[in-house]
This record gives structure tokens, C-alpha cells and sequence, in this order.
């Protein structure tokens, strides 16, 4: 065995060991360095023997020593981990490295906002940090909720996101097999056909009440099934699985697993009538897409032992499924069913009104994609169900975007300024107090605007700064103001303002977010609209230009007449 490979056992072993709380294993140093040398796969009869001893070798040392050894020796091994990525992401038990697949099953019946931007970032982090894959499917068995116009939508928010998957399916692109297991179940008389009202099977489910298509035999529900293709009407029979009707668990109560929907589904038109209800379809799915951790939010926990129950009893090979808390602001709904009647009905304007937390708006708000990631990686994956606090999204964006945020001067409510010995014919100021993000030329006259709010308190002699411009001292104060300028060097303790000159003004809308609920109340005045003048350079930008308008905050470019206001 030579030395380099001794050499890279040793690492992976020391890496696992100091992330696994000072203790590796044969078959975790196995599959990766077979992932990581493909070469040595044929070897491997005569490299097992020296995992062995190295490991037995490292697992002796304490932690402080591995990691010590990994400082020394490995450190590209310490870096290629760092702990920050996996704030929030617990490592799992009993997984195999290479081996994992994971599934992101969003149903197209709405756009995607930020809690399916959590889910799909959890999935993905997960399939990474185990060198894994994820699958994207549209949980497509709906056909009365769901628009092609959804699928591309949420594809079009993964990309935006960044994340990436490895394979993208349909679960109605399994329909058949879906139907042949229910037939399975049927067979196995794990399942029957029920034609009761749909009334009458809720109060038994209440009541803890059988029904006598309960006792029909596997030939009658056989008949009956194959009746639902043809004969039956929409919600004249379900197929039920048979459960416990006596089960504490209220999901066990004979749920149904197929139900009759008549209407065109966005891909396969009117070709079928029978859809599986989410329960069966996310189990099998699941099972045959080879899912080793299905992710999904807590509210679906209940449902968990009947997805292990239909695959037991089919014998089909079982995900181990994982909760995580549902992703909620105060005042702000992170759910298609309450955001998709706010759109519809008109109080919000489109998926990209920026109050609104779709990642359409959170875009148009200019929220980027990597604060969302930090964001959710941020979140401790639990079950606890806690308010997440929208500034901490704001506090990560802003991090990201300040460098390449622009500086502008923008003033609202705007006041006169006559500057009567103004003799600059223009000024170039840089675009950024740091960074290089260029310069701009700005053209000047005696006449300029200052914000209203900063003229409330001027009297005759006072002095104040124009930032980046010169000192001035007022002359004359009223609707309109005048001063002069006193001198060149810059005093530190004058009021600082800012200011924009008449010559080239834009007038803008800047839409200002709020609350979108109040005490569970939509809030009429969720979209606050200030008038300001800024600049002539803001022409010049492209739309979606992150600025700062200085001493007022982030806002995003909008169009040439409007921008949105990001955060402080
Ligand atoms: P809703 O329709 O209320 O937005 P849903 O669960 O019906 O939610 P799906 O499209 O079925 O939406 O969800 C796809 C995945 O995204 C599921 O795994 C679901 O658990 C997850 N998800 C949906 N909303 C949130 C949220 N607010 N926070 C975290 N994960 C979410
Ligand atoms: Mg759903």
C-alpha cells in the first residue's frame, strides 16, 4: 500500500472522526474514499485491512489531537467543511455517505414563497453535505388546482434560487403504477371501495363509526374499483384504506387513498378520473424514487404512520421521513392557500407584490437568493414552532448587498434650495464610499432640493453641510430657502443633509412594504407610497439596481419612475 493512499485514509478518517465526536467508522471511511479515488475500487480488498488499522489508530486519539493533526496535516480538510454552512442543519443518524436521495414535492397549484424556499434549500443542504442527490417532483394529482403555469413558476424560483437538482419528475408521470399498486391494496384487502356520502364518512370517522362497505369482500371492492373508472360520478366512491377506526390517531380512520376528479389535469388532460389522494401517492413515490430522507413540515406528523402503513403493507422499501417547523413571519402568511385569495382577489397587486413573501416579490423587493439560503440555514431545524423574525433576512441581505449597492441622493417631500454664490458647474462623486462602482457627474446650478423633514428646524445663520458639496449658511428660510456658501473646508459638526439639484430631477414612487396583516386583519395601508426626487443618473440604471439612498435606505429599481424599498 503506498503512502499517499495511507496518507488519504488517514485524513478522511481523522475528519470523520473529529466530526463525529472523536469516533469514525470502517464503512463511513470506505464510501469516501471510494467516492473520492474511483482507482481503488478494485483494491478494495487490500485497503480494508488498512482502514482498519488506521482507524482503530485514530479513534484512540482524543478529539483535541485530531483536530490538531487535521491543522498540521489536512487543512484543506478543515476547510472544505466550515461549520457556518451547517448552522441550523444537525447531522443525521445512520447515513450513508453517497447514498443519500432526498425530494423537494411541491404541488403546482400556486407560486413559491419562502417556506418552499426553506424546504428545498433543507433537501438540497441535506444531499450535499451526505453527497447525495435530490429529486424535484411536482406532486401533480390535483387536477383542479393545478396550471402548467405553476410548474414553470416554481422552476423558474429554484433557479433563482440556486438550488439544484438532479432529476425533476411528475408524480402523474406514474399514474398506472400508482393505480396497479392500488389494486394491490385492494387485493390484499388492505383497502376497499366506500360509496357512502361524503357526509356520512366524516361523522363516522368523528364517531368512530364502521360502514358496511367496510365488510365488502376483496370481489366486491375489486368490482368496485374498476366501477370508479367508469361507472361511478365524482364522490359517489373513494377507496379507503383499513385502518382502525378506533385509532387515536385520526388520520388512521380509514383515510381515503383514491377519490374520482373529474376536470383536465394540466399535462394529462381528461385521460384519467381516478387520483390518488397525497397520502398514497407521496408514499409510493417516495418509495420508488428510491427517497432515503423525506423532509416535509410538521404539520403532516400525524400522517406518518399511515405512510409507513400502506408501505408495509404493500412490502415496499421505506424513506425514514423527518419533520421540520413550517417557516412563519408575524402579519405575514407563508402559505399558497391564504397568498393565492389575496391575488385573486385583487388586494394585492400579482405573486410579485412586494409585500408578499413569494420569492417573486422578495426578488422585486431585492432580497437576494444567498440571504435567503444564510437565512434558512439559519433557522435551528426544529419542530418548534416559532415566528421567524423578517429582520434577520433583512440583516443577512444587507450584508450581501451593501458592497454593491450604489449611493444616491433622493429627498422626499421636497423644499426649495437657492445656494446664491453656488459657482461649481457640476461635481463627480463616487458611486460607493469603498468599493469602485464608479463615479457620476452630477450638473449644478444655484437650485437644488433638500428633504422637507430636514428644513423643519432651519433658522437664518445657521450652517449646514451639503454632503459631499460644500457648507452652506442660510439666508433666508420659507417656502423656499436660501444660503450661501461659506467655506471649502469641511467642519464635522454641521448637520449633514442631502440634497439633489433641480437641473435633471427624476421623480419617483417608492413603495414601502408593511405589514400585510394586522391581528389577523389585511392591513388597507400595507403599501405605503412616499414621493421623492433623486438624481438624473438614476435613468441610467439598469432596472433591479440595488441603491442606497443615503441617509434613507435600500431600495431596488423598480422602473424608471418607481422603486421598492428593501430594508433600513
Ligand atoms: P401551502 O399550500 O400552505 O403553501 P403546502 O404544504 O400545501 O403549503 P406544497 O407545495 O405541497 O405546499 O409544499 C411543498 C413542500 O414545501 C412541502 O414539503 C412542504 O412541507 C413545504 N412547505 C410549504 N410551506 C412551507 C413553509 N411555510 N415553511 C416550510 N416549508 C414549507
Ligand atoms: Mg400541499
Amino acid at each position: 500500500m503506498d503512502d499517499e493512499v495511507r496518507r488519504a485514509i488517514r485524513g478522511i478518517a481523522l475528519q470523520n472522526a473529529y466530526e463525529h465526536d472523536g469516533k469514525t467508522r470502517n464503512d463511513a471511511v470506505i464510501s469516501k474514499l471510494l467516492g473520492s479515488r474511483p482507482d481503488l475500487r478494485s483494491k478494495v480488498k487490500e485497503i480494508i485491512p488498512v482502514i482498519s488499522e488506521i482507524i482503530s489508530d485514530v479513534n484512540k486519539c482524543s478529539i483535541s489531537k485530531q483536530k490538531a493533526e487535521l491543522e498540521s496535516s489536512y487543512p484543506e480538510l478543515l476547510v472544505t467543511k466550515p461549520k457556518d454552512e451547517r448552522i441550523g442543519l444537525p447531522p443525521l443518524e445512520g447515513v450513508e455517505y453517497g447514498k443519500m436521495v432526498t425530494r423537494f414535492p411541491p404541488e403546482p397549484n400556486g407560486y413559491p414563497h419562502i417556506g418552499h424556499a426553506k424546504a428545498a434549500i433543507i433537501d438540497e443542504e441535506y444531499a450535499k453535505m451526505y453527497g447525495g442527490k435530490m429529486i424535484l417532483r411536482f406532486d401533480d394529482t390535483n387536477p383542479e388546482n393545478e396550471r402548467l403555469e405553476y410548474y414553470a413558476a416554481i422552476k423558474v424560483g429554484l433557479d433563482w434560487l440556486g438550488v439544484k437538482y438532479d432529476r425533476v419528475k411528475n408524480t402523474s408521470d406514474d399514474i398506472e403504477l400508482i393505480y396497479k399498486k392500488g389494486l394491490q391494496m385492494i387485493e390484499l384487502d388492505s383497502a376497499y371501495v366506500c360509496t357512502c356520502k361524503q357526509e356520512t364518512t366524516s361523522r363516522n370517522r368523528r364517531e368512530m363509526k364502521s360502514c358496511k362497505c367496510r365488510s365488502g369482500d376483496v370481489e366486491q371492492n375489486t368490482k368496485r374499483w374498476h366501477n370508479m373508472f367508469e361507472k361511478y360520478k365524482s364522490g359517489e366512491a373513494i377507496v379507503r384504506f383499513r385502518g382502525d377506526m378506533q385509532s387515536e390517531n385520526t388520520v388512521m380512520r380509514d383515510p381515503s387513498l383514491f377519490r374520482i376528479v373529474e376536470g383536465n389535469h394540466p399535462i394529462l388532460l381528461n385521460k384519467y378520473r381516478v387520483w390518488p389522494n397525497y397520502d398514497f401517492a407521496v408514499a409510493i413515490e417516495d418509495s420508488i424514487d428510491g427517497v432515503t430522507h423525506a423532509f416535509r413540515t410538521k404539520e403532516y406528523e400525524l400522517r406518518n404512520e399511515l405512510y409507513y402503513s400502506i408501505l408495509d403493507k404493500l412490502g415496499m422499501r421505506k424513506p425514514k421521513v423527518l419533520e421540520f417547523s413550517r417557516l412563519e413571519f408575524a402579519g405575514m402568511p407563508v402559505s399558497k392557500r391564504i397568498l393565492k385569495p389575496l391575488v385573486e382577489s385583487g388586494q394585492v397587486s400579482g405573486y410579485d407584490d412586494p409585500r408578499l413573501p413569494t420569492l417573486e416579490a422578495l426578488r422585486r423587493r431585492g432580497i437576494v437568493p444567498e440571504a435567503i439560503r444564510k437565512f434558512a440555514l439559519s433557522l435551528s431545524f426544529t419542530k418548534s414552532d416559532t415566528l421567524a423574525p423578517f429582520d434577520a433576512l433583512e440583516s443577512f441581505n444587507r450584508k450581501i448587498i451593501d458592497p454593491t449597492s450604489l449611493r444616491l441622493f433622493m429627498v422626499t417631500d421636497p423644499v426649495k434650495l437657492i445656494v446664491k454664490n453656488n459657482n461649481l458647474p457640476s461635481v463627480e462623486l463616487p458611486n460607493h464610499p469603498q468599493k469602485d462602482l464608479g463615479k457620476r457627474k452630477i450638473e449644478l446650478d444655484e437650485n437644488f432640493y433638500i428633504s422637507g423633514d430636514d428644513t423643519k428646524s432651519l433658522r437664518v445663520g445657521d450652517q449646514i453641510r451639503l454632503i459631499e458639496l460644500y457648507n452652506v449658511k442660510i439666508t433666508k428660510v420659507g417656502s423656499v430657502i436660501e444660503a450661501e456658501c461659506v467655506d471649502e473646508n469641511f467642519k464635522t459638526d454641521l448637520p449633514k443633509i442631502q440634497w439633489v439639484p433641480q437641473k435633471n430631477v427624476v421623480r419617483l414612487n417608492i413603495l414601502i412594504p408593511k405589514t400585510l396583516f394586522e391581528n389577523e386583519k389585511f392591513n388597507e395601508n400595507s403599501l405605503q407610497t412616499l414621493q421623492g426626487i433623486t438624481e438624473g443618473y438614476y435613468l441610467e440604471l439598469n432596472e433591479g439596481t440595488e441603491i442606497q439612498f443615503v441617509r434613507f435606505g435600500y431600495c431596488r429599481k423598480d422602473s424608471a419612475i418607481q422603486a421598492i424599498y428593501t430594508h433600513k
